[in-house]
Formats: C-alpha cells, structure tokens, sequence
C-alpha cells in the first residue's frame, strides 16, 4: 500500500452522502481553527437536517492573497496568528461567492471531542478559539454591519462538544430560530449521526496511521511525527513544512491520528503500567497535570507515544506566532520526545511570512540527521521495548 499524506487525506476526505434536500439555506464555514477536526461532524449535521451538501460551503485554505482580498483592514484585536486569519476566511464567505451564502456559520466550540476524555481533567478549546468568532465579527461591524448589508445571518452558537448532550441542547437553541420548523428529535437524530460521521473519519486516519507504521515495522525505516494543532495542518497556517519532508521520502503521521488499538498501547505502555508510574495508556498525569485543553493534552500524549514507537525517528513540533499556550509545553513536550533518542526539531512563531529558503535548509538538515541516525534509534527503541512487535505492525 502507498504510504500517504495524512493531510491530504484530512483536507479532502469525502463528505456525508447529501439526504433529499428539504431546507433550502446556503451556509457558509469558515475552515477555521477547530473546524479542522471537526468539519466532518458540522457537515453531517446540515446534511441530516436536509440542507443540499452542495449548499455547505467551506472556505479555502488560508493564503496570503485570502486576506489580502477580503480580511483587509477587518482584522481581529488578536496578535495570535491562527485567530488573525479568521478575518480572511469571512471576507472569502461573505464576498467570494458566486451564490452568495444565507447563513455564515461560526460555532464557538467550547469543548472538543478527544480520545482522552475521561483520562484527563478537560477538554477545553484554546480560550481564543472561543473568542476568535466574536473578535473576527467585530472587525466586519466596525464602520457598517456587513451582515446586515448582505443579509448575511450571522450564527455563531457556543457548543460543548465534548459533550453530546449539553452540545444537542445547545444546537437545538441556536438552530431553531433559522430553521423553524425543527423538532427536537430530528435534531437529536441529526448530532446522532453527525457524533457517528466524526468517529468514522478519525478511525480511518488512525487505519491509515496504522498502515503507515506497519510498512515502516516491514521494511524496517523511518516515519516523522507531526506535532501540532489541528489547524497547522491548513498549508496557509503550518506552511505545509511536512509535506516537503515527506518529499525527502519520510512519510509523516499526525499526534491527533496515531494508531489506538489495544495491541499496540499495551506492547508500547505495558511498563509504565507495570512500574506504576500511568494507569493507562490514555493516562498523562505524570506528564502534565494541568490536562484542561483538548489540544494540549492531546499534543503531549502524541510526544510520549512517538517518543517510545521504533520506526517514529523524529518529531517535529509546529508552533504558532503569539501562542500563549504552545509556551509551557516546549520543554515537556522536547524531554519527553528525547527521552529514548528521538529526534526533535521545532517550527516555532509561524506566521504569514514562510522564509522558503531557511525551511529548505532546516528540512534537508533535519533529511540528514534522520538518514544518518535513524537505524541506530530504530534498533534502540525496539531493545527498550523488550518484547517483539504485535503482529498488526509486524505481521510474521
Ligand atoms: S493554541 Fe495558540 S496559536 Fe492556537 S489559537 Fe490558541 S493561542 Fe492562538
């Protein structure tokens, strides 16, 4: 099987089959911040309450000439890079459009769906995610309401997502005063299936994960791990800066899109469980204890796992411009990769500017490294492990 791109497999993945459609709105969703691990719950949801899927419009990535053309001089009073593009990604939905939208869709997503729930003690989204909607809005009400002009409905609920039965109240709330006609079941219905869609996208990126791995086990060479928030997978936020690794011949794996099955957890975190030090494999309160934000958390249990996985040679750890929550995870999240060996290197402060030339130097820096100490960290990693590979990654 041909290693793939995990990206591309995220950014393209198909979408929910279009229902008849019933509800004639167009929406439009800027592909903002956490809708890059969530737009396949929001884009089931409009799917099952009847809205044509070819009336759900996402904007595109993020790019310079996006917000040259239609973020300028509407921006955020956030200096934090991902929240400033927000503007952007508006200005494409409200003026971009051939058929212009009746509805732009922002959900204020205060909690995010993680494999971790119940292991840590939140799920929290970055406090400016929660306020990047209202920011952004601000800038296009500053000299005239542009909504109010387009007529442009502007809907923006707070959903814990985290929790499907507060998130189902919370979108009934919200959803009833557009569509008048809905019935609190068919909604229910609808986050039923729309819960569904999201677990089925995340297990086929972890299938491909796992495929990823196993050719790696099979041949006996290196992948990288990326780490980072789900957003620095837009090529306009993280600069694509894995893609171009891959290029060298390593393929990359996502922290949010490792493998789960109980074989591989148990071969890799068996130890730490017999030594007492975890109580399960999902378990980073020896760590990082304060395990509030979904992202976080999820960001430091990728390092450990990639810290300890033979054929994960090198992490890579991306890091936005202005990101007061990246700041207390650099020394955890590079201890603990470097613990057995790994390599680590860092993409810190990334913002608009993409320096092409500097990234070309640090990616054939870091080609070197991997091609020159990668076979000695295989083999150390797999004597740390103690017992042979489950046969899912090594088959015999
Ligand atoms: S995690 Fe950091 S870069 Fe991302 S929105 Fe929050 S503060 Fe900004």
């Amino acid at each position: 099987m041909p290693i793939q791109i995990l990206q591309k497999a995220f950014a393209k993945a198909p979408f929910a089959k279009s229902k008849p459609p019933k509800r004639d709105f167009r929406i439009g969703i800027p592909r903002v911040l956490n809708q890059w691990s969530t737009h396949k719950f929001w884009t089931t949801l409009f799917v099952e309450l009847g809205i044509n899927r070819r009336n759900i419009v996402y904007s595109s990535d993020t790019s310079e000439a996006q917000q040259l053309k239609f973020g300028k001089g509407r921006g955020a009073v956030d200096c934090c890079y991902p929240v400033k593009c927000m503007s952007g990604h508006y200005g494409e939905l409200l003026d971009g459009q051939k058929r212009p939208i009746d509805i732009l869709f922002v959900p204020i997503i205060l909690t995010v769906p993680s494999f971790l729930r119940g292991h840590v003690r939140e799920n929290m989204a970055c406090p400016r995610v929660i306020a990047g909607p209202e920011s952004t809005r601000a800038g296009f009400r500053r000299e005239k309401d542009v909504f109010k002009e387009l007529g442009v409905h502007y809907l923006s609920p707070a959903v814990s997502l985290a929790d499907p039965q507060i998130a189902t109240r919370q979108l009934y709330d919200a959803l009833k005063g557009v569509i008048t006609d809905l019935r609190l079941a068919e909604l229910r219905a609808a986050v039923a299936k729309a819960y569904d869609a999201l677990q089925e996208f995340d297990q086929s990126l972890r299938r491909q994960s796992l495929a990823v791995l196993s050719e790696c086990a099979t041949q006996h060479r290196p992948c990288i791990l990326a780490l980072g928030r789900p957003y620095h997978m837009d090529t306009g936020i993280g600069h694509a800066i894995e893609s171009e690794l891959q290029a060298f011949g390593y393929p990359i794996l996502w922290g949010q899109y490792l493998p789960l099955d109980a074989e591989i957890l148990d071969w890799l975190y068996g130890d730490l469980i017999k030594a007492g030090r975890i109580q399960s494999p999902f378990d980073i309160s020896d760590i990082w204890k304060t395990s509030h934000s979904a992202n976080t958390n999820e960001l430091l249990w990728a390092a450990r796992y990639g810290s300890i996985m033979p054929w994960i040679t090198c992490s890579i750890r991306f890091s936005s411009y202005e990101c007061g929550m990246d700041q207390p995870t650099y020394s955890p999240v590079q201890e603990i990769t470097e613990a057995l060996g790994t390599l680590f290197f860092v993409f810190q402060d990334l913002d608009e500017t993409k320096p092409a030339g500097s990234v070309r130097i640090r990616v054939e820096t870091i080609a070197y490294y991997l091609e020159q100490k990668s076979p000695k960290i295989i083999q150390s990693k797999l004597e740390a492990l103690k017992t042979a590979p489950p046969e899912l990654l090594l088959p015999t």
